[in-house]
């Protein structure tokens, strides 16, 4: 094989590059992009094929989303049967067997009380409408006021405005959009450990704004771009409580932690507990279309249906559509037609190898939980060279701030595994 003279649909790489640098907006990129990202070609399973002919073990399962990997005969197979009666139709006034049939199955699958589903195009979609269920509920109670959303530090919920409202305010955002974002109200970060200090911090918050809160939003036993942080999930039972109690709604994003990855179904399993709202996205349709839900209570529709405009005031073009709620079925099925907490367990246990990064000088902390595996230096990561030493060990991760991390599709082998181990301590053995 010819390196980079393979052509990529009558472009070569090098061309392509050219293209992609002058026209292409990358996530957080600048323009025109510096950066050459890999050229991809095709993916398999586990495997990601470059146009050079390299192929890398996907440590990052295309951010958490593509869980049973790529190119699965089933999910291809979804995809085919659906595209042979349609791929798309407004949702407006007309309903279709694929999208009832999931949000039917949403509602089985996720904790008992979410009764009522809003199928949305991106995760931050998701939270957006989430958020829209919590004010409309509040306002068409005669409760305007509860219009803040009360969150902890260190949280990512996506890029749309509402969302990066909720997101870290240390973080970049929220000096970009110093004046424009809505002001929320901030606890402090969950520690790791139960601490009936911060327990104390929490319910105080949530008593001190609840006449000015519409929800308490947070992502449950996982903090993922905010530093892959993990807590006990009795803090999602104080934050039940409290919210119960203060006549404030809980909103859980499960858009990464849902559909098995933390060791549970959804994170909200870990503590036993129902939100009043609940996002999920990503691994939804086993990474292969865009698509979203947002979950609610029948207490927070009922309150939407009481108000002078008794409608949720949301309707996207491509809400439900078709082919992203065929593939979704089948993931569902293909997920919970096997074995699936066992191969999170199996996973889990691989990921321990992770531990022996910690003789590496400058590793700080060594996380593994379910599917998820991360080490955290105590400096920065220098990524493109950490990235670097990954694809010479030929695995794709996305090292960031100071951690480099795993969240490997669900069907990765052990030996793929600890390839994937290796090339995350050979990353961050780079100085
Ligand atoms: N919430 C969480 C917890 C996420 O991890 C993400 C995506 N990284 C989002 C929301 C936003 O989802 P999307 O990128 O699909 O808009």
């Amino acid at each position: 094989l010819n390196g980079f003279s393979v052509r990529v649909h009558g472009v070569t790489p090098d061309e392509l590059l050219a293209l992609d640098r002058a026209h292409v907006w990358h996530p957080y990129g600048p323009m025109p992009g510096r950066i050459d990202p890999l050229v991809v070609t095709d993916a398999e399973g586990v495997r990601l094929r470059l146009a050079d002919g390299r192929e890398l073990v996907d440590g990052m399962a295309s951010w958490w989303s593509a869980i049973h990997g790529y190119r699965h005969p089933v999910l291809d197979a979804a995809v085919r049967d659906q595209l042979g009666r349609m791929s798309h139709v407004m949702f407006g006034g007309l309903t279709h067997e694929p999208a009832v049939r999931l949000a039917a199955r949403l509602v089985e699958i996720t904790p008992e009380p979410l009764r009522h589903v809003f199928l949305a195009d991106s995760g931050s979609v998701s939270v957006e409408v989430a958020i829209k269920m919590c004010l409309q509920h509040w306002r068409s109670l005669g409760r305007p006021d509860k219009r803040r959303l009360l969150t902890w530090r260190r949280g990512y919920h996506g890029d749309t405005f509402h969302p990066m409202s909720v997101c870290d305010p240390d973080g970049g955002m929220h000096s970009l959009w110093t004046g424009v974002l809505p002001q929320q109200v901030f606890a402090d970060p969950p520690p790791a450990e139960f601490e009936h200090d911060y327990v104390q911090h929490l319910v105080d918050l949530v008593e001190r704004h609840a006449d000015e809160l519409a929800a308490v939003v947070v992502e449950p036993v996982v903090q993922n771009a905010g530093g892959m942080r993990f807590h006990d999930p009795r803090y999602l039972h104080v934050l039940r409580e409290v919210t119960l109690a203060n006549d404030v709604l809980l909103v859980f994003d499960e858009i990464a932690t849902g559909f098995g990855r933390t060791g549970e179904l959804f994170a909200a399993d870990h503590a036993g507990i129902s939100p009043d709202v609940m996002c999920v996205g990503k691994a939804l349709t086993g990474g292969y279309m865009t698509m979203s839900a947002a979950l609610c209570t029948s207490r927070v529709a009922d309150g939407i249906s009481r108000g002078e405009v008794p409608v949720l005031a949301h309707g996207p073009t491509f809400m439900g559509n078709p082919l992203s709620s065929a593939v979704a079925n089948a993931s569902i099925d293909l997920l919970l037609g096997q074995d699936w907490r066992g191969e999170i367990k199996r996973i889990e246990t691989g990921l321990r190898a992770l531990e022996a990064a910690r003789a590496v000088p400058g590793v700080k902390d060594v996380r593994v939980l379910g599917a998820i595996g991360a080490v955290q230096l105590d400096h920065p990561v220098d990524m493109a060279a950490a990235q670097r030493a990954a694809v010479e060990h030929g695995v794709w991760l996305r090292p960031f701030n100071d951690l480099i991390y795993t969240m490997p599709p669900y069907v990765i082998s052990d030996d793929d595994l600890s390839q994937v181990c290796n090339a995350i301590i050979a990353a961050a053995a780079v100085p």
